[in-house]
């Protein structure tokens, strides 16, 4: 049974009307807040928090898109909440906690699943041997404007923040399934020539639990918020699997 609407108490000005799943009524709450403008969904939560529920469970930690931790769905979407606006003509808004992860309490998703995925494309460099007896007397740098560089660049930025993966239907459904941010740092890594792990690499993001799984909705490239395209890394990745390239 979802809670009373709580009115914001003094607020002479326009007002926000929340709604957020609770884990721990076990259903939705309602809530009222003052606009501020601009006021990010991060606002949002920490007035909510301030003003009505102490007890309110959500993360955050840099609130400068980096961190990756205060991922929350507003209205369906998987976004950032601290780099997420709420547009000025909006009067109400629905909260949810990711989708496709475990809930730990209200709005705090358990990451594991996630991180499972990520380890398991070894998103490291692995350094060859020369590499690492110290004995590569070629400089361990890509040059820019290479072909190289052309494929690992607009990949790199990935904050592990999980939009993709919550927006990401077979990676709710199908919990081997890597997800679209453990492809697109397997692609990082194997488009990478300095990397000693690559053909190893293509083997585990083969079959049904990578590359062939995916639908290519790109629910996954439209969520990033750091505007990287993992659909089209998975893309990739299935044409060098197939050619057997790194
Ligand atoms: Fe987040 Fe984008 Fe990385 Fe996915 S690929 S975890 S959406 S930064």
């Amino acid at each position: 049974m979802a809670a009373p609407v709580t009115d914001c108490e003094g607020s002479g000005g326009d007002l926000l009307h929340v709604s957020i799943t609770r884990s721990t009524a076990g259903a939705r709450a309602d809530f009222v807040v003052a606009r501020i403008r601009p006021m990010m969904v991060l606002d949002v939560l920490l007035a909510v928090q301030r003003e009505h529920d102490p007890a309110l469970g959500f993360r955050f930690s840099c609130r400068v898109g980096m961190c990756g931790t205060c991922t929350v769905r507003v209205d369906g979407r998987s976004v950032l909440a601290c780099q997420t606006e709420v547009p000025d003509d909006t009067t109400r808004i629905r909260l949810d906690p990711l989708a496709g992860l475990p809930v730990v309490r209200d709005l705090v998703v358990d990451t594991g699943p996630f991180w499972r995925a990520w380890a398991q494309v070894r998103p490291y460099l692995v350094p060859d041997e020369a590499a690492e007896t110290g004995m590569d007397t070629e400089p361990a740098v890509i040059q820019p404007d290479s072909a190289e560089r052309e494929v690992i660049d607009p990949a790199l930025d990935c904050i592990g923040c999980a939009a993709c993966f919550s927006s990401c239907g077979i990676a709710s459904a199908h919990r081997d399934f890597l997800g679209p941010a453990a492809l697109n740092r397997a692609l990082v890594l194997i488009a990478d020539s300095r990397d000693a792990a690559s053909r190893e690499r293509l083997d585990v993001i083969g079959g049904e639990s990578g590359v062939d799984r995916c639908h290519y909705i790109y629910g996954c490239s439209a969520a990033c918020p750091k505007g990287l395209d993992p659909a089209r890394a998975i893309r990739r990745l299935r044409g060098r699997r197939f050619r057997r390239e790194r």
